[in-house]
């Protein structure tokens, strides 16, 4: 079965060539592949390791952010 690349939500239905489930998703995806890509930082995440304990403190907090405005709640991040 194809799964979502970020959040591995079932892709069946989807069309062939979508790798992620929402708006949200492609853009945590495209982030991601920023991180990897450029070794610097990106959004004000130095590593994907720093953006992946950032999502599990989302997930913690039960709320994913709406994908409107591009910046991903980085005061949060700044909470940690
Ligand atoms: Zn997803």
């Amino acid at each position: 079965m194809r799964r979502c690349l970020v959040c591995g939500a079932s892709l069946e239905g989807r069309r062939r060539q979508t790798r992620t489930c929402s708006d949200v998703c492609r853009a945590e995806a495209s982030r991601l592949r920023r991180l990897l890509a450029s070794g610097g930082p990106v959004d004000g995440f130095s590593c994907v390791a720093d953006r992946l304990d950032y999502l599990v403190g989302l997930r913690a907090a039960v709320r994913f952010p709406e994908p409107s405005g591009g910046e991903l709640g980085l005061s949060h991040a700044q909470q940690r």
